[in-house]
């Protein structure tokens, strides 16, 4: 039987925390990750309807896509929305987790099933992949200093934006004391030490950090360097939000909107730009993706489809002369869930355990009246 937690384990293996957007409020956010699961269901959103029609489906767990709670909470009241939700995630006996734009940064997640959807070849990240960057303190005896941040440098530490070699080194007195067994660079086995040392301190991003410590490793005189590693909060973005590849052939703006107006049965999209123009390479971002136009134009694609447009990102795009569709928030994400439930349905199975995945029936909160 697998419990909460380890299906949070699987989850993360497929979207992985770390590209989250800093200050997402992703994971377990409500339930006991001890809780026993037998059943589990998927949703786009985590609320008192879907959390209650997974407890009505006999499911201990609920997977969505958009957080039960966005910011601190300062008293929970079962009156209100997510004081509701969490009474009854608490109640009934429902774990919430979410997977949010971890989801959508992630190599199987909502973007990348809405662009095999498509049939897009080419896959990049939209938005960039900015790797997380750590801060490496290590101290090194005065006449070693040189040395080893050279070779730090050389495995791609100490760089800053436009700049490189970049540290900072302050002297102090070190202590040590090493055994019988040991061999020390400065001093004697069984007597205590105090040396002067060099505390040097480097960036390095998550990319060169496991190569700039094995070479610290390598040219330091100490047989046991001290070396500290910091993860610098917040300094990464992940994988990248959103995806951009070219569709099988080209295509107008017209044809690409009535494509995805027929896949999602919206009955309807919104456009910005010619509806003639001929387009073949498209960036996607599901959700509200507004504030990626520019990066878009800029990616060199033909066509952006996202969601939650404005009327200032229209007037963006207009400028930039970017067309746009904008194919909704709900339609498109909830296809991705779904793909995603099969994603994670193929992970559970390799565990061996039998856990059945149920879908919650939700509706899109925004209709669209034709004329009568
Ligand atoms: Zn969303």
């Amino acid at each position: 039987m697998l419990t909460v937690a380890d299906i949070v384990k699987i989850i993360e293996e497929l979207a992985p925390p770390g590209l989250a957007v800093p200050q997402d409020p992703i994971g377990l956010q409500s339930g006991s990750g001890q809780w026993e699961i037998e059943r589990l269901m998927i949703a786009l959103d985590a609320d008192h309807r879907t959390i209650r029609q997974a407890a009505d489906a006999g499911a201990g767990m609920l997977v969505s896509h958009h957080p039960l709670i966005y910011g601190p909470l300062a008293s929970i009241d079962p009156e209100s929305p997510v004081g509701r939700a969490v009474a009854y995630s608490l109640e009934f006996k429902v774990a919430v987790y979410c997977a949010h734009t971890n989801l959508d940064a992630a190599k199987n997640g909502i973007n990348n099933s809405l662009a095999v959807l498509l049939g897009l070849a080419d896959l990049t990240a939209l938005a960039g992949r900015t790797p997380e960057n750590f801060k490496i303190v290590v101290f090194v005896p005065v006449n070693s200093l040189d040395e080893v941040r050279t070779a730090a440098f050389e495995a791609g530490a100490g760089k800053i934006g436009a700049y490189t070699r970049c540290s900072f080194a302050s002297s102090g007195i070190g202590t040590f004391m090493g055994s019988e067994d040991t061999d020390p660079a400065v001093g004697s086995p069984g007597r205590f030490e105090e040396a002067s040392e060099l505390r040097l301190e480097m960036i390095a991003n998550s990319d060169v950090l496991d190569s700039v410590i094995d070479v610290i490793r390598g040219v330091h005189p100490y047989e046991e360097p001290a070396i500290d590693i910091y993860s610098l909060h917040g300094s990464g973005m992940g994988e990248g939000i959103g995806i951009i590849g070219s569709l099988p052939e080209e295509t107008t703006v017209e044809k690409l909107a009535n494509t995805l107006i027929d896949l999602f049965e919206t009955g309807s999209v919104t456009v910005v730009g010619e509806k003639g123009r001929k387009i073949q390479r498209v960036a996607i971002c599901s959700g509200s993706g507004a504030s990626l136009v520019g990066t878009a134009s800029a990616g060199g694609a033909d066509a952006y489809l996202t969601g939650d447009m404005k009327y200032h990102d229209a007037r963006q795009a207009d400028e930039l002369d970017l067309p746009v569709i904008d194919f909704g928030h709900f339609a498109p994400e909830r296809y991705g869930m779904k793909e995603f439930g099969k994603t994670l349905n193929t992970a559970l199975k390799k565990t061996g355990a039998e856990i059945e995945i149920f879908y919650a029936q939700e509706e899109d909160p925004f209709k669209v009246i034709t004329r009568a």
